[in-house]
């Protein structure tokens, strides 16, 4: 392949060096080799034009299409994160269908669409970020665009059954049918989508391993995403965690940190936490929860649903628990540097992970990366997240049973030095091989893939030739 790279996401760092796992990549992956990026300009216009705005970028170029108040309600607000999110993420209960979000999520597919095909390169490889785009393929194919398209999906495929909850149920496949290659986080996720196909008669397993869907053939595969360990583990020695939270010789901290989302579990956590304290003797040790969860989407009903539901909880549980010097959970609403992050996790006794779905979850990859070896902490990780798949060395639960949970934060404290060690070293290594770079190549060496004509395609010119 001799053309560029283009990568589309939704989010583009506006800045010329970016933080943050998957941004790195990519503007790693774009200096190497050169190319463009495209995303969404944060801010909102009154009309949106179809002229790219150029952002300032060294080594690429970097693009930006406007959005305009509508397209955010609609597209980003709308499908994408009132309909795809809750489908994907198995709550199909919590879709909220509006007239206006279907044809503003395609509307606004299409005119990046028709943005793109104008200055893409006939030898030109696109590769796009995740569920804001996908009819994104579908539309560059009618715009006449014939190269190399991948998407990496970034959270689950959805179950077979909640499809059947979505009214473009058929088309949603097809707009996976129109790239080349479909990355998925997990092997769960790729036998998800292929029985979907299967299921709905739509997909032939062809014997090169692709899936073929009317004319089109494509890969879909296990590409686990990772982070850029080597940099996290570095920056937990940069502070001491345990002086940023004043913690008293006696106190242990257990760490949860995510986005205030429904997908997370943080209700069970909280109540799994809570049965721990329940459980536990009165000893000599106090141990706290520290909860970090700033709010997103809170334009979404459903996410201030959950902002109330926690606070009650908390509300309780330390109400039935805090003492003159102790508050059991600390529940912190903001975002946190991601230095300072890196150093509470290090002095965290236990990561404790539980969403009740999840793409892959990236806070169990920085836990175990910001561990010292020596004295490490224990990752407690719902198997209903992508990354158990890779990491079976944590202690696994059921993030819908509170006793479980309860169990595992016991159990982690509890453990001896030497099987601590031994389950984070096994982690650590998975973590730093399956790193953020090794995603991004294996994404690209896939998309470049020179394909050698199939049996299926001999068979099928040598049909075209007799007609
Ligand atoms: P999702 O992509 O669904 O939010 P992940 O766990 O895969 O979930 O990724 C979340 C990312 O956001 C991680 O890199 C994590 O460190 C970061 N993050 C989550 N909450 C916070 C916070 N309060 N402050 C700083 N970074 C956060």
């Amino acid at each position: 392949m001799t053309g560029r790279l283009i990568v589309v996401s939704n989010r583009i760092p506006m800045g010329d060096v970016p933080s943050g796992g998957l941004v790195v990549a990519i503007h790693e992956a774009l200096s190497e080799r050169g190319g463009l990026w495209i995303g969404a300009h944060p801010d909102v216009v009154d009309e949106a034009t179809e002229e790219f705005a150029d952002l300032p970028s060294n080594g690429y170029e970097k693009k930006a299409f406007r959005i305009t108040e509508e397209d955010h309600q609609t597209h980003y607000l709308g499908y994408a994160n009132s309909v795809l999110w809750p489908l994907c993420h198995h709550r199909a209960d919590l879709l909220a269908m509006e007239p206006s979000y279907f044809p503003g999520y395609v509307a606004l597919n299409e005119r990046v669409a028709r943005m793109i095909a104008r200055i893409a390169e006939p030898e030109d490889m696109i590769w796009v970020q995740d569920y804001h785009f996908l009819p994104l393929a579908q539309a560059l194919r009618k715009e006449g665009v014939t190269g190399r398209i991948g998407l990496f999906l970034h959270i689950p495929f959805p179950h077979a059954g909640d499809l059947d909850a979505l009214s473009e149920r058929e088309l949603f496949l097809d707009w996976f049918a129109a790239f080349d290659m479909v990355g998925l986080q997990t092997q769960a996720d790729v036998a998800r989508c292929l029985e979907t196909f299967r299921s709905a008669g739509k997909g032939e397993m062809m014997l090169d391993g692709r899936l073929k869907v009317g004319k089109r053939k494509f890969d879909v595969l296990s590409l686990p995403i990772g982070i850029d360990a080597e940099r996290f583990a570095e920056m937990a020695t940069e502070h001491d965690g345990r002086s940023l939270l004043n913690l008293s010789p006696r106190e242990d901290i257990i760490i949860g940190v995510d986005r205030l989302d429904y997908s997370k579990g943080l209700p069970g956590r909280f109540r799994g936490f809570g049965r721990f304290l329940d459980m536990s003797e009165e000893g000599d040790r106090r141990v706290s929860l520290l909860q970090i969860a700033p709010p997103t989407r809170e334009d979404v009903a459903a996410y201030a649903e959950i902002r109330d539901e926690l606070e009650s909880l908390s509300g309780k549980i330390n109400g039935a628990h805090t003492e003159l010097d102790w508050t059991p959970i600390r529940y912190i609403h903001r975002p946190v540097p991601r230095d300072t992050l890196a150093a509470l996790y290090r002095v965290s006794r236990i990561g404790l992970v539980t969403p009740l779905a999840d793409g892959m979850n990236l806070v169990a990859k920085e836990y175990v990366a910001a561990q010292d070896p020596e004295d490490p902490g224990v990752l407690v990780l719902s198997r209903t997240a992508g990354a158990a798949e890779q990491m079976e060395e944590a202690l696994l639960i059921n993030p819908y049973d509170a006793d479980d949970i309860a169990r595992a934060i016991a159990r982690g404290l509890a453990m001896p030095l030497e099987e601590r060690r031994e389950r984070h070293k096994a982690l650590l290594e998975g973590v730093m091989r399956d790193n953020v770079s090794a995603w991004c190549e294996a994404c690209l060496g896939w998309l470049e893939r020179p394909r050698r004509p199939t049996h299926e395609d001999a068979q099928q010119s040598q049909a075209q030739e007799t007609t």
